[in-house]
Parts: C-alpha cells; sequence; structure tokens
C-alpha cells in the first residue's frame, strides 16, 4: 500500500495547470520560494550538488534550486498533472539540470540509499498519511553528512486560526479544504520523528505573514508555519 491520500493527489492535480500562474492559488507558494531557497542554500550551498524535493508539485523549488547551480535536481511526486506541469515548464525555461519522476519517497529511498546530497520536502507531510515514514525515507536517501529540509505548518489554536480560518477563508489565499488541522504537525514531533530516521536537527525558522502588505519574511515564530534543517550525521 502507497503511503498517499488518492484525495489530496487529485485536489493537487485539479489546479496543476495554474500552478505557475503568479496569482493563483500557488501564490503563496512562489512568494515564499525566494525565502526558503536562500535559506537552504545558506545552509547546504547547493551549487554543484545532488538534489532531490519530494512531493515537488509543479516545481517551484526544484527549478529555483537547479537555477542555483545544483548539479542534478530530481522532482517527485505522486499526483501526475503537477509533474507534467513542471516538466514542460523547465523544459519552455530552458533549465535542463532538473527532472522530474512518478515515485513514492518510500520507492525512491529504498531505490537510491544515501545518493542526494540534499533532500528537501517542503509543505508535504501534512497531505500524507503517514508523515513519519516520510521523513524516514528522505533519512535513508540523503548521504551521511548531507542536508534534509522539511516544512509544515504547526498544530495549536493559532495555527488553526491562521493557517485555516484566516487564509482559507478570510483572506482566501488558499481554496477551502486545502489544509485540514488535524494533520498538522508540531515541531515537537516533526523533530522526534527526524531523530528517530538518525537525522540530527540543526536549526529551525518560523514564516511571518503581514496581510496588509502581503509580505512574507522568515523569523524565529514557529507557530504557523516552520522550517527544519536536519543533518544525516557523516
Ligand atoms: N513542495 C512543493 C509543493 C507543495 S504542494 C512546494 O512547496 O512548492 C504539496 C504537494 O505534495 C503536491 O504536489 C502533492 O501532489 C504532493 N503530495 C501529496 N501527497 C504526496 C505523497 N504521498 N507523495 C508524494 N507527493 C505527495
Amino acid at each position: 500500500m502507497t503511503n498517499a491520500d488518492p484525495q489530496e493527489l487529485a485536489k493537487f492535480s485539479e489546479l496543476a495547470h495554474r500552478w505557475w500562474a503568479p496569482e493563483s492559488e500557488f501564490r503563496p507558494l512562489h512568494q515564499i520560494n525566494p525565502l526558503r531557497l536562500e535559506w537552504i542554500d545558506s545552509l547546504a550551498q547547493i551549487a554543484g550538488k545532488r538534489v532531490v524535493d519530494v512531493g515537488c508539485g509543479g516545481g517551484i523549488l526544484a527549478e529555483a534550486m537547479a537555477r542555483k547551480g545544483a548539479a542534478q535536481v530530481t522532482g517527485t511526486d505522486l499526483a501526475l498533472k503537477p509533474l507534467r506541469v513542471a516538466q514542460l515548464h523547465a523544459l519552455e525555461a530552458g533549465v535542463q539540470n532538473v527532472q522530474y519522476r512518478e515515485v513514492s519517497a518510500e520507492d525512491l529511498a529504498a531505490e537510491a540509499p544515501s545518493s542526494f546530497d540534499v533532500v528537501t520536502c517542503m509543505e508535504m507531510l501534512e497531505h500524507v498519511p503517514d508523515p513519519a515514514a516520510v521523513v524516514q525515507a528522505c533519512a535513508q536517501m540523503v548521504r551521511p553528512g548531507g542536508w534534509v529540509f522539511f516544512s509544515t505548518l504547526n498544530r495549536n489554536p493559532k495555527s488553526f486560526l491562521f493557517a485555516i480560518v484566516g487564509a482559507e477563508y478570510v483572506l482566501r489565499l488558499l481554496p477551502r479544504g486545502t489544509h485540514e488541522y488535524a494533520k498538522f504537525i508540531r515541531p515537537s514531533e516533526l523533530t522526534r520523528w527526524a531523530r528517530e530516521a538518525g537525522l540530527a536537527p540543526q536549526g529551525m525558522r518560523g514564516m511571518g505573514y503581514n496581510p496588509v502588505t502581503r509580505r512574507y519574511w522568515l523569523s524565529t515564530d514557529t507557530s504557523v508555519n516552520y522550517l527544519v534543517a536536519c543533518r544525516r550525521p557523516g
């Protein structure tokens, strides 16, 4: 059995044709992309590295890491339409060091253990039935000494208010039903799964948002959106 929710995959496939439209449902991903890219690069120096982006969707981060000079970026997802969109976008943009594959994290980990310098898995764990298994797979894919980055949504009353009520109902940044509160993940849970998988958490950042200026920034406030950087000891 695959560790994936068919309804989640269908949701992302349905919207796939709008993935690269800057004012679409994916506007938040476009806006946070430079922030997360800079943070990842400041820690892992992606130029010349072998990178895998797990749950890459339409390839916003995968393509940006390829443009940043990664030797090779592999984007993976289990929704086919976003992968097709990602592939087409890279082709049109002339980005050649990125490739896309329909493969689960677990299968890729079994096929290519210790094969990547950098693993990224952003905004994906909160859509998966067994997120700990994905964390484990990411830990298996990275080489000793390599970096693994996760981002997701924290679980507390404030994140319910901001990420669901605020983002989906009031500001309408995301379609209603994009996120399910029960699937949000506390930083303590994510770092525990990472440690159990043999990774050493190195740092964390929160994401701030001002609805008036419509700007995002990285902060120390991890109460809603947050990113975690881990390293496989090597
Ligand atoms: N990581 C990208 C896209 C986030 S949207 C970014 O941050 O820009 C979430 C993505 O996770 C979607 O593309 C969805 O298809 C994918 N996804 C959901 N469940 C998955 C699973 N079990 N395996 C792989 N990808 C999955």
